[in-house]
Order: structure tokens, then sequence, then C-alpha cells
């Protein structure tokens, strides 16, 4: 009888994943204009449960406001039900899981649950490796300068922003761990961690305490859509269990 090699085991393995979320996730592309109202997006720390945070928002935009680091962003007329209220495009800018969370803080309506008042009780989503076709750590591949410069073109308003991009910049020439190294939750090792698989191949492994807070998926320097994506509202008992 045929035995099936470690290579092959491991390509059904991301392929298949990647493949059941790639079908949950993207595969509505081209019926995004009529989801827009039932999409699922990456609400800022603390947010209620969709239609709670849906009707308890006054579109203030006080959280947008003081956030340090320009994550949140006010939806528009084409997000349905949701316009005018904050969000996070996790590929431009991930949450930094600032310390008092002042996003939280600055609501004044609840949308944002006041209850929460540190990154361990923050619960955005959880981080996937989507695409691990395109990993550079799984293919090997060093960080180039081409690669990083999409990223060194974000905008840096202040201090926090400006190291931000020093870190990001610190990894040219290296093996690719921006998503794991850069990762912002307090015990990082807990929420992601580079590790081998059975070949011997080093990737970005997502652990339990992931808060989906998106930072990976804005610092993955592969073109275009990021190998790991962070999935919105999604647990890791859900995603990984
Ligand atoms: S925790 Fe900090 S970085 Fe994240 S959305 Fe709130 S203010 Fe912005
Ligand atoms: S940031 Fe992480 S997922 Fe992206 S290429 Fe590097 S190791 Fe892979
Ligand atoms: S693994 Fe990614 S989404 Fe999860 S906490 Fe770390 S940077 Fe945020």
């Amino acid at each position: 009888m045929k035995t099936i090699s470690n290579s092959r085991r491991n390509a059904l393995k991301w392929s298949a994943s990647a493949l059941f979320f790639g079908a949950l996730f993207g595969g509505g592309v081209y019926l995004a204009p009529r989801l827009h109202a039932r999409e699922i997006l990456l609400r800022p720390p603390g947010a209620l449960d969709e239609s709670g945070f849906l009707a308890t928002c006054i579109k203030c935009g006080q959280c947008v406001q003081v956030c340090p680091y320009h994550t949140l962003t006010i939806l528009d007329i084409t997000h349905g039900s949701s316009v005018g209220t904050p969000h996070v495009e996790a590929r431009v800018r991930g949450c930094y899981l600032c310390d008092l969370l002042p996003c939280v803080l600055a609501c004044p309506s609840g949308a944002l649950e006041h209850a929460i008042t540190d990154a361990t009780d923050v619960h955005m989503g959880v981080a996937f490796l989507k695409r691990p076709d395109r990993c550079l750590a799984l293919r090997g591949v060093v960080v180039t300068k081409e690669a990083l410069a999409p990223l060194l073109a974000h905008s840096h308003k202040n201090e926090r922003e400006r190291i931000v991009l020093e870190k990001i910049a610190s990894f040219e020439g290296k093996a690719c761990t921006l998503c794991a190294d850069m990762c912002p939750y307090p015990e990082q090792d807990k929420a992601i961690g580079m590790t081998r698989d059975e070949e011997g191949r080093w990737y970005p492994q997502v652990r339990s305490a992931c808060v989906g807070c998106g930072v990976c998926e804005e610092v993955c320097p592969v073109a275009e859509e990021a190998a790991i994506v962070v999935l919105p509202r999604e647990s890791y008992a859900k995603v990984y269990g």
C-alpha cells in the first residue's frame, strides 16, 4: 500500500485549511457589494457583539480620534448599516493593544465595553495562516528591501508609529518572523510563535491567547494579500479546536 510522504501530507494539510477558510472568507468577492450589510468586520477592542455594537455606537468617532496608531477608520455608505461606525482594516494598520485601551475609555456609549481594560480581555478575532504557499518562512525566503518597501511607506505621525516602522525595517535580510515578533500581545509567545512543521520548515503557529488584533496581517511582507490574516469575530477554539 502506498504511504503518503510528509511533504505531501503537509501540503494537503495547508491547502485543505486554506481552501476551507478561503471559501468561507474569500469566496464572496463577486458578491461583495450585495453582502456588505452582512460582512464580518474587524471592530475595535471591546466591541459588543455586532448587533449590540450597531445598536449602541453613536458614531461620534471618539475612539478614532484617540487612537495613537491611527488604526481605526470610519466606514462609508458602501457598508450599509455600518456606515459611520469604526473598524480596523488589518492589512493597513492593526491594533497595537495600547495600555489602558484608550479607544475603549473614550467610547461614551458603551459600544466598546468598559469592562474590557486590558489586552488580555480583548477578543476581536483570531489569526489564521490563510495562504501558507505565500509565507516567506515556509518558503525559506529571506525578507528583502523590496518586500518591506510597501510597509515602510506607511505614514508615521508620532513616536509610536515611528518605532513600528523602525522595527519593521530591522527585518531586512533576515528569515521572516515579522508576524510573530511584531505581535503586540503582552505575552507574545502565548499568541503566536515560529515553529517547525514535519518537514523542518519554519512557520508561524497561532496560539490560544491570540486576540485577533490584526498586526500580524498588517506586517506580513508578501505582496498584496497577506499570508496570515485575521478572521474577525472568530475564536481560537472554533478555528483550531
Ligand atoms: S487599543 Fe490602541 S491601537 Fe488599538 S484601536 Fe484602541 S487606541 Fe487604537
Ligand atoms: S510575516 Fe509570518 S506569515 Fe507573513 S511571510 Fe513572514 S512568517 Fe510568513
Ligand atoms: S497573533 Fe496576530 S492577531 Fe493574534 S494577537 Fe498576535 S498579532 Fe494579533
